[in-house]
């Protein structure tokens, strides 16, 4: 039975708390789930006790966020790696980042919303979950500016919007290293999504496997099937393996827990020498 190895909970941008993460999992009959959030592991206790319960077997993992020249990829670290004492300082300062970043988004908001406020914004973002453009829109949704996230995103919060503003991240290749070297198995999310698409060339990516990357994520919704076939290529000649998620955000987003999956044989080649750790 398949894994699906990126979804996320209430620990960061999604609806859904990582115990009923878990449950969808189980409920979608997979053998196992990553649940990744963005820039923490603070869900990871929940979702591992409700697993022991579930009979699924849950992968430690989180959904890194990083940079390349100025664009934002995403990169999943699988295995105990937000118990690594330098990665979890770096997370600790995007998630800062992040947060100084969601008040300017919301300052340039307010002149056209001015029903706005920062702290509904704040509200959705209790200590210890990381921020997210997500968050903006839900509050957006509440004051009825807009009827949905999606609407939210496409309207105002898309990366090039005048209402957008960035973060501070680290570079896609120190932090394949420093999950590697934390013991995790790295891969890339999503990378023929949007800003990824346009910095991660074949030579970066073969300067990411020599780093020691072990994967990227190809099935997945935002990959028609061309991409996905020259990712797989791509893969294939770069010793990397192919791994498959819903990228599940509970009702955030339209994505269905195990809509794409990972092969568990693979999942135990990406997993072969990565510390699971405990929680
Ligand atoms: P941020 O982390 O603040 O850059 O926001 C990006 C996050 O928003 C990603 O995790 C996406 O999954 C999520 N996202 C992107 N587009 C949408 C959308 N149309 N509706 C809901 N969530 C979205
Ligand atoms: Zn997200
Ligand atoms: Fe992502
Ligand atoms: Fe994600």
């Amino acid at each position: 039975m398949p894994y699906d190895l990126h979804t996320h909970s209430t620990a960061s941008d999604g609806t859904t708390a990582p115990a009923d993460v878990v449950r969808a999992a189980a409920a979608a009959g997979l053998s196992g789930l990553a649940l990744t959030d963005h820039d923490t592991g603070a869900g990871l206790a929940e979702a591992v006790r409700a697993a022991a319960d579930l009979g699924v077997d849950l992968v430690p993992g989180v959904e890194i966020s990083t940079a390349v020249r100025g664009r934002s990829v995403h990169l999943l670290g699988y295995g105990a790696v937000t118990d690594d004492p330098a990665l979890a300082r770096t997370l600790a300062s995007t998630v800062d980042s992040r947060l100084a970043r969601l008040r300017l988004i919301v300052e340039r908001l307010q002149a056209v919303v001015p029903g706005l406020s920062t702290d509904d914004v704040l509200a959705r973002v209790p200590v210890g979950v990381t921020p997210g453009r997500p968050h903006v829109a839900d509050a957006l949704v509440a004051v009825g500016a807009v009827a949905s996230r999606d609407e939210a995103f496409v309207e105002l919060l898309a990366e090039g919007s005048p209402y957008y503003v960035g973060y501070r991240a680290p570079g896609l290749l120190q932090t394949v290293r420093a999950v590697v070297a934390a013991g995790g198995a790295a891969v890339v999310a999503h990378p023929a999504s949007r800003s990824a698409a346009d910095v991660l060339s074949d030579d970066v990516v073969a300067e990411l496997a020599a780093a020691g990357l072990v994967g990227l994520e190809v099935d997945h919704r935002d990959h028609d099937e061309p991409t996905r076939a020259r990712l797989r290529a791509l893969a294939a000649d770069m010793g990397l393996l192919c791994t498959g998620s819903s990228d599940f955000h509970g009702a955030g987003k339209q994505n269905r827990m195990g809509e794409n999956t990972t092969p568990d044989d693979v999942v135990e080649q990406l997993l072969a020498g990565a510390a699971r750790g405990r929680h």
